[in-house]
Order: structure tokens, then sequence, then C-alpha cells
């Protein structure tokens, strides 16, 4: 019997399809990698038995109980916009689409709130929430494609992620199915224990996310800007003042002199055409040709391109723009525009005015589909997104843009910004002999980056993922998390039937001895973090930062300060510590190390603003009370001016149910299994 009919047989009503252009279709995400095999004529190598459009969740639980009965591995799938190789079913894989899952369930401003289904498709959320006044704010370039549950599965950021942060700080609740079939709402709590960021950027592999409670914003006022600086390093310094000053642009985005260059010759092509946020026709495009040819030769010497570039410099390419969008009332954003413009020009920054900024706005989703063309000539294309505290950053846009650089061709804009730190969005363009060269320099591209990336003390992905394209990477970067990571994926999907082979390094690396926590606090002033040993005390940290006029933010008064131990406070959910909601840009802790259980292995992740490698093993040891282990050393933000408050009627600490309570046991259970 084939898959498909044995589906049919076991679960009535159930869509299902096994026909050749469904199993085609399915055969992939948009990783650019496939795209060169496409070319070469393998269309669909890795096409799957057949392709199911669940409307329930309980079909969603038949299915996966049926797959675990019978050993067969299931996919969820958004709207296949992933870039990182995801999705790579095989015959025996079933995989299921979510888009018919896409109902509002409960749309509550004033709780504030909407409960919307996992397969809603983003522009379309948007554009319905937009008539009735009210925004969430998250807004990916692919917002055209990509799904409410793809968003929760990849952790990815949206083009506003200065105000409202990413898709983890949106999500006030999440109804999940694991592995086994079970169904439970996660809901987050501020003060822990929260699952929540276990399964946010599982990539598919720990639960489906049916429906997910994403924070509501009134719909917003907008204010542009725009400046113009002489080198990068001065904008990206201009960024950080802006963060650390306590100013939350929406959009702040700072391009360099050659993607600078681009933008406003777009802006010239477009002058006196009505403005569209659509993705272009094709028609901008001319068929491949003598450019083409022209295109494919340039990009085989990159190293030259990329030099003739930077010698050229931002002196012929007229410097690095950088876009500022605010948002929200009238006057407030009109006030910190202005805050925001004279930081701009005391960087050394030029004032632009705020054309720039609209054109910007109004091509925000197009810019993103200019890949195609590119592929379209016989030459590839692709990005990567990197992400380091501040005072990496310099060193992490160095080195990535070198390590590129030897292979391929190379453009960068800093496009999400955090008060301790910023990421990297680095275009690049490369071409070879033929097809199978062009794949080799592609991957030596990727393996040299990324390992730059990760000797430069950053992370692997800020919003894209990990997928396959990463998973090496990833157990660079998590080393005994890794071991962690996999614990926790058998006690959610004990067949192993949730997109296996995905994320999770085929080797597991080596353990790394922790090297000694800091014997005193060190602050590190221009990330405005301070790395703290799990044993300091609260009051120990507050001093060292009073006396640089800094603070963790935190109210826990004065005796229980001077006794209360970092690793004892954040076990306990940080009591009296900053509110996540009121500034969804900061966060409490940007990396830390801890040991499993009693002196088990240790685990140790480097300070990031914000990082999309998988899932957030910190939800393991935060207001648990040490049951998973604890923190030998942390990094904690330090925290200067703070921002004007999103206000919000979310119920910040819930009350634990009976469902999340085994969920949590058991993830621990898994955690302290590690031996
Ligand atoms: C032109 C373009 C621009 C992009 N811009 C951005 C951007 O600005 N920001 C950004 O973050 N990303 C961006 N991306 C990447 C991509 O769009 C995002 O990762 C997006 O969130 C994927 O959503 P999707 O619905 O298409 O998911 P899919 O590609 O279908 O799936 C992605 C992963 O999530 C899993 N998954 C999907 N749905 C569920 C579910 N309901 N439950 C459990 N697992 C699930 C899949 O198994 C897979 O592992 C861009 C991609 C393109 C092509």
């Amino acid at each position: 019997m084939s898959l498909a009919s044995a589906i049919a047989e076991a679960i009535p009503g159930l869509q299902c399809s096994d026909s050749t252009p469904d199993r085609i279709s399915y055969a992939r995400d948009l990783w650019p990698r496939h795209m060169i095999a496409v070319r070469a004529g393998r269309i669909a190598d890795h096409r799957p038995g057949v392709v199911v459009w669940p409307e329930r969740t309980e079909q969603v639980v038949a299915l996966v109980k049926w797959c675990g009965q019978e050993g067969i591995s299931l996919v969820p799938y958004g709207a296949g916009s992933g870039v990182c190789g995801a999705v790579l079913p095989t015959a025996q894989t079933v995989v299921m689409d979510l888009k018919r899952l896409r109902r509002w369930r409960r749309f509550d401003p004033e709780a504030g709130v909407l409960d919307v289904e996992a397969g809603a498709m983003g522009i379309r959320l948007e554009e319905d929430l937009e008539a009735r006044g009210f925004t969430v704010g998250h807004f990916p370039s692919s917002i055209l494609c990509s799904t409410v549950g793809g968003w929760i599965a990849g952790r990815g950021a949206g083009q506003c992620s200065g105000l409202y942060g990413k898709i983890e700080d949106m999500v006030a609740a999440m109804e999940c199915v694991d592995g086994r079939g079970e169904v439970v709402t996660l809901r987050r709590r501020t003060a822990g224990p929260d699952l929540t960021p276990l399964i946010v950027g599982s990539e598919g592999g720990l639960a489906v996310v049916t429906s997910a409670e994403l924070r509501l914003h009134p719909y917003p006022a907008r204010a542009f800007a725009a400046l113009s600086f002489g080198t990068m390093e001065r904008g990206y310094e201009a960024i950080r003042a802006i963060y650390q000053r306590g100013l939350r642009p929406a959009v702040c985005r700072l391009y360099d002199p050659f993607d600078s260059m681009m933008a406003r010759r777009s802006a010239a092509k477009h002058a006196g055409q009505a403005t569209t946020h659509q993705p272009t026709d094709g028609k901008d495009h001319p068929p491949p040709g003598v450019g083409a040819a022209a295109l494919r030769t340039v990009l085989r010497i990159p190293g030259a391109l990329n030099r003739a570039v930077d010698l050229l410099g931002a002196r012929a390419f007229g410097g690095a723009t950088l876009v500022l969008v605010f948002e929200g009332e009238p006057e407030r954003i009109e006030a910190e525009l202005g805050v925001a413009r004279r930081i701009g020009i005391g960087c050394r920054g030029r004032d632009l005015g705020e054309g720039p900024a609209r054109h910007w706005y109004d091509h925000r989703y197009s810019i993103s589909y200019k890949l195609a063309p590119v592929f379209m000539s016989g030459a590839f294309a692709d990005t990567m997104e990197v992400a380091a505290p501040w005072s990496r950053f310099g060193t992490l846009y160095e080195e990535v843009r070198r390590a590129l650089g030897r292979h391929v061709f190379v453009m960068a804009h800093m496009s999400h910004a955090y008060p301790d730190g910023c990421s990297i969005y680095f275009t690049f363009a490369g071409s070879d002999r033929d097809e199978a060269a062009a794949e080799r320099r592609y991957d030596e591209a990727w393996r040299t980056a990324l390992a730059a990336a990760l000797e430069a003390g950053g992370t692997l992905s800020h919003h894209h993922g990990v997928g396959r394209s990463k998973a090496d990477a990833l157990g660079v970067e998590l080393g005994s998390g890794v071991e962690v990571l996999s614990a926790v994926d058998q006690a959610f999907d004990p067949q192993g039937i949730l997109n296996p082979g995905n994320l999770l390094p085929p080797k597991v690396p080596p353990r790394r001895p922790l090297p000694p926590p800091p014997s005193r606090p060190e602050l590190d002033s221009k990330s405005q973090l301070v790395h703290a040993a799990g044993d300091a005390t609260l009051g120990e940290v507050e001093d060292v930062l009073a006396a640089r006029g800094l603070t963790l933010g935190c109210t826990v008064a004065g005796a229980d300060h001077r006794t209360t131990t970092v690793n004892d406070w954040l076990c306990a959910g940080a009591p009296g510590g900053p509110d996540p909601w009121l500034d969804p840009v900061d966060h409490l802790v940007a990396g830390y190390s801890a040991t499993l259980g009693d002196g088990g292995p240790a685990l140790q992740i480097r300070p990031c603003p914000r990082r999309a490698a998988g899932p957030d093993l910190f939800s393991l040891f935060f207001g648990t009370q040490g049951r998973a282990g604890r923190f030998h050393s942390v990094h904690l933000r330090a925290r200067g001016a703070g921002a004007v408050p999103l206000l919000t009627p979310i119920d910040r600490n819930p009350a634990l149910e009976v469902g999340e309570e085994r969920w949590l046991e058991r993830a621990i259970a898994a955690a302290r299994g590690v031996s």
C-alpha cells in the first residue's frame, strides 16, 4: 500500500497527495545551494513520499501518532521560505504543510494578544491586523511567503526588531504537539519556568507548533531619518550610542558604501514611479545575455573585485547610509528621532533628510527578491547573518568579510541592533567555470566564513537558523550543548520522527573544559555586559557597575542583595529583575556557562545579543530552582539609560499547568541524564 493510501485509511478526512507536482513542490526549502542543483537540471532530488494538509490540531496529533507507530519521519512545513536546508525529505517522509491551520482562535486586545494558528501567512496576518488598528510588529523580508509557525521554529527576526524584538520576544504562549502526539500549551513566564524558548528555534525537531498567542501593539505612526557616514565604523558607533541611550528605532540599518550606492541607483530608477512594497514581477530584469556573461566573469575574480571596491571606498560610492524609522505615538517618535539624528551627527554623520529612509520603507520587501536574477545569470548568491556583542563586533565584521571575500564578492549591512550588540547581514555572489565548481566555491565560502564568525566570538546565525547548512558549525558554537539538545530531543521525540537529520550536527563535538569564572565581576563597558561568577553576589556585581553609572536594574533590596548569589537569583527566576515585556529589545543574560546535574558536564554559551542557533537551553536553568544544574558564570546586561516602556496587559507569570510541568520534568531529567 502506498504511504498516501495508508494515511487516508488511518486518518480519514486528512487531505493528502502523492502526485508528482506536489512531491516536487515540497522537495526542498529556499536554501540557495539547491538553486545551483536546479540550474544543473537536478530539479528535486529529495521528493517526499506524501504531502498532507491538516486543518485541526487533532489531525496533527493523529498523524504524529501514526508516524510514530509506523516509524515514518514527519517534516512540519510552513511556506518553505527557509534558507538553511531545514526541509530535505526522502521518499519515506511525510511532509505536513500547516497552511490550512490558519484561523484566528482569539483576538483579544484587552489581554494584549492574538491567538492565531501556526499556518497563518505573514502578510495576510499583518494586513488583517492593520485593518483593526493593531500590529504584531514582525516584518521579515519574507513576510509575503512565510508563516507564523515558520517564524517561531526558525527563531526569526523582522525588520522592526529594533523596537518589538525578535519572534521569541513576541510569543506569549504556544500550543505544541510533541513527537509522542502529546498536546501542551506552553506559556511564557518572566520569572520562569518557561519552556517556550526551548521550542522556539527547534526547527521542527522537538514539536509541531499548532498555534501561538502573539503580542499585540497599537498600529503606530512613523518618523524617518537617514544619515551618511564616511566609514562603516562611524556608522555602527552611532547605532551603539543610539541604543545605549535608550532609544529604540524600530528600523535601524547601516548599509556599506557599495550597498548604499546600489540603493541610491534604485531610488533614482524608481523616482517618479508609484511606490510599492510588492516584489518585482521580473520585468525589471532583462533576460540574461552579455551582462550575465560579464557578471559571471567578474565574479570569478572575487579577491580583485573586493579589493577594487575597497580601494574606491566610501569616497567614490558616497559613504555608508544609516536608515532610521521610529514607530509609536507621533510626539514621542519625533522627539526620539531628533535625539538619534543629533547622536548620528555627533558621530560625524551627515544628515540626508528623510528621503532615503522613506524609499527604503516603500521597497522594504522587494530587495530580498534580487537574488533570483543572479542565479538566472549563471552565478550564485546567498546571505549570511551573524551577530556579536559590540566589543567583538568590529572584528566579526572584518574577519567574516575577509573570509567570504576570498571566494565571493561581498556586500554588508547591519540590520538588527541591541544595546549590547548587533547583527551583520552579508550578501554575497560568486561564479565558477561549471556547476560542480560553483558548488565547491559556495561550500568553501560558507565553511570559512562560519569558522571566522565563531573564531571572532560571534554566533553562526542571528535569525535564519541552522538547518542542515550550518549543523556542523552548531557543534562548534554549542559544544556540550549539542549533547544536551540531543537528550532533550530524545525526550520529546523518542521515535526520532520529527524532521530527522536537521539542526543537530552528525558528530558530537568534543567536550571543552570550562575556564575558571572571573574572581570579581568584569565589565565589558563597550557592550554594557558584566561577566560574573555564579557565586558572586548581586551586591558585588552592582558595586562594579555603580562605579560606571550602570546597574542590573534589579529591585532585590538591601541585605538580600549582599547575600543573594547570581546563580541563586537566576535559578529563582530573577525576582525583582527588569520586565522583558517592557523593553523587548533588551534582555537579562547574554551568555553563560553552567554545570549539569550534580557536577556533570559543562555547558558554555558565548555572549550574544540574540541568536538563532537552535533551542535556547537557558530555559532549563532559569527559574527551575537548580534542578537542571547551576550557573558557573554569567554575562549579565548592565543597564544605563532605560527605554520608554512598551506597556502591555499580558499576564507575566501565569500558573504552570499539569502538561507543562510534565514537559518541564522531561526536559530537566533529559539534561541531568547527560553524563
Ligand atoms: C526572500 C527571503 C527573505 C527572508 N527574510 C527573512 C527575514 O527578514 N527574517 C527572518 O527571520 N527570516 C527571513 N527569511 C528566512 C525565512 O523566511 C524564515 O526562516 C521564515 O521564518 C520561514 O518560515 P516558513 O513558514 O517559510 O517556514 P519553512 O521554511 O516552511 O520551515 C522552516 C523550518 O521551520 C519548521 N516549521 C515550519 N512550520 C512549523 C511549525 N508550525 N511547527 C514546527 N516546525 C515548523 C520546518 O520544519 C523548518 O525546519 C527570508 C527568506 C527569504 C527567501
